[in-house]
């Protein structure tokens, strides 16, 4: 229904006589009976905002031209209303004899373009701003000054994404997933102030451009509040997706960028970076980062092809009774050999492999190799073959690919020893006990590797009756002497690990010192180069043909 109006302002004379139709009543929300129909009163009706440029058309028209404008009136009932109004004045001799006015109630035309525009600009799941909005915002900040070079740079942006987020989909279905987005888009909204810019870039991708805050603090602030609002359970989405992490990558606006779309690349690579690195952490980008970047992917790419041409092999390092010093086993360590750079450490290509997934078929032949080795040795020491938490959260296959090799190599499951550290718990934790349950029923024993370095040590213990636990080297170092305060945590673990009935393996043992603390605190075993380095088996160990 077209609401339309009318008024006319009588000019002769100086006078300025007002009359409004009825219907303009109805358009504007105001009672004929009670408002005397005049321009101060047609004014008021104004919003503030808009009377200028109300006045500035009635002007045009008392000079003589055709004026129309849009404005926001104020109603007595306070529903706000748009009215578009056109004014016509009627010439006469050289003069305006009257305006003749047609006012029109454009509020649900006016709401349907909105509507339209807020479809256009935002993400449809969440609410949240796209990516094109993002950039546009992005973009004029940095106009305004947000480029600023120096110590505190004012701007910076964040790129988020939801560790692990695929597996939800697959495991939980689209509608968990879906609600988890929605909750995750609301927490984050909470956090940020209004100048702030939050979008959802795409799947389980979002990014927010934060504002006039001290930075890095600012962002790393920020980021942190972010794990947390990740962390927290997604109870009504369903149970089992419970908790989940975010990789963070953080750019600020005083790197050499050009604009937005360099910022946000910029955001991307740290984003990259953090997810390199396991997940659940926050990067801030350098600009060395792109040339690593590059090296990464090459690396990637020569991994790929590094079993099938001979350049990984495995390194053994024993592990002693403490108390004895023979040795009882060898921890199995992956050793690259790349035919131009030499050694790559494993703490360089494991982390990509877990990125990419050629972590699945690579532990394998870890694992296969260890076996077949081990299945022959002269001596039933034990073998400790590290697993990645990328493997075990893979559930019943792990456990079967584990059966497998087994059965291949005719290694008996008791020798065998899997370490895994407590990243395995983080994601997908149910699909991850289940696996190191069947494993374990196999008959293969399952350590806590790195114990201390990860933040829910504990919980960990808990979640899973371990069959020994590494206390990290980190701990070991300042044995015998060196640090008060890491006796006082190696015997904490040693402590607890004995009322849980669980043996105890000190890392990184380097000196006589160490070992001899060890020795005075009953630890069970220890490993490191005090007692020999990772290398190629004792050649009396190895039987021949093996
Ligand atoms: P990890 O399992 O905690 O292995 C112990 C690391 O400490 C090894 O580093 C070893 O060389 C080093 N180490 C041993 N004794 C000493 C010592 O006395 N002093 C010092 N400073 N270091 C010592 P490496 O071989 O570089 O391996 C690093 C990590 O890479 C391993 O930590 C493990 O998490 C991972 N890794 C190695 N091989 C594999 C594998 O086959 N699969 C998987 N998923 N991860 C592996
Ligand atoms: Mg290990
Ligand atoms: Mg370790």
């Amino acid at each position: 229904m077209a609401r339309l109006g009318a008024w006319r302002a009588d000019l002769t004379a100086g006078v300025r006589s007002w009359t409004w139709s009825p219907e303009l009543h109805r358009v504007l929300g105001t009672d004929s009976a009670m408002r005397p129909a005049g321009e101060a009163e047609y004014l008021a009706l104004v919003h503030p905002f808009d009377r200028p440029k109300v006045m500035a058309a009635h002007r045009r028209a008392l000079a003589g031209l055709t004026a129309a404008c849009e404005w926001r009136a104020m109603s007595p009932d306070g529903r706000e209303r748009r009215i578009w109004t056109e004014l016509r004045p009627q010439n006469e001799d050289g003069g305006v004899r009257a305006l003749h006015a047609v006012c029109q109630d454009v509020t649900e035309r006016h709401a349907a373009e909105e509507r339209i525009r807020y479809l256009a600009e935002h993400d449809g799941l969440t609410g949240l701003a796209n990516r094109a909005v993002l950039r546009e915002g992005l973009g004029k900040a940095l106009a305004h000054g947000g480029r600023r070079r120096g110590p505190s740079a004012p701007l910076a942006v964040l790129c988020i994404d939801i560790d692990g987020f695929k597996l939800v989909n697959d495991l939980h279905g689209h509608a968990v997933a879906d609600a988890i987005l929605v909750e995750f888009a609301r927490r984050m909204r909470r956090l940020v102030r209004r100048s702030d810019i939050i979008a959802r870039l795409g799947g389980d991708e979002f990014a927010i451009v934060q504002m006039a805050a001290d930075q890095p603090s600012g962002a790393e602030q920020l980021a942190a509040r972010l794990q947390e609002a990740m962390a927290k359970p997604f109870g009504g989405a369903g149970a089992e997706a419970a908790s989940l992490s975010a990789s963070i990558g953080v750019a600020l606006s005083d790197i050499d960028a050009a604009g937005a779309d360099t910022l946000l690349a910029a955001a991307g690579t740290a984003l990259q970076r953090a997810q390199d690195a396991g997940g659940n952490s926050v990067v801030l980008y350098h600009p060395i980062m792109e040339r690593e970047a590059r090296e990464s992917r090459a690396l990637e790419a020569d991994l790929a092809q590094a079993v099938s041409r001979g350049e990984m092999s495995l390194a053994y390092q024993p592990l002693v009774d403490v108390a004895t010093g023979g040795v009882l086993g060898f921890e199995a360590l992956m050793r690259w050999r790349h035919p131009e750079r030499g050694m790559v450490p494993p703490d360089r290509f494991i982390g990509l492999a877990e990125a990419n997934g050629s972590i699945g078929p690579l532990g394998e032949w870890a694992l296969e190799q260890a076996c077949a080795s081990a299945a022959r040795w002269s001596s039933p020491l034990f073998v400790a073959v590290n697993v990645s938490p990328v493997q075990v959260q893979r559930g019943a296959s792990f456990a079967s690919m584990v059966e497998r090799v087994l059965a291949r190599t005719g290694m008996p499951p008791a020798r065998l020893e899997l370490e895994v550290t407590e990243g395995v718990l983080i994601r997908e934790a149910e699909a991850a006990l289940d696996a190191l349950r069947r494993v374990r029923a196999l008959g293969v024993r399952i350590a806590l590797d790195d114990f201390g370095t990860g933040y829910s040590s504990l919980a960990t213990l808990q979640a899973f009756p371990f069959d020994k636990i590494k206390v990290d080297r980190r701990f070991v170092a300042g044995l015998g002497g060196g640090s008060a305060q890491d006796t006082t945590i190696v015997r904490a673990v040693l402590g607890l690990a004995r009322g849980l009935g669980v043996p105890v393996v000190a890392e990184g043992v380097e000196t006589p010192e160490q070992l001899a603390a060890l020795r005075a605190e009953r630890c069970a075993e220890a490993q490191g180069w005090f007692f020999g380095r990772p290398e190629p088996l004792p050649a009396g160990l190895v039987t021949p043909g093996a």
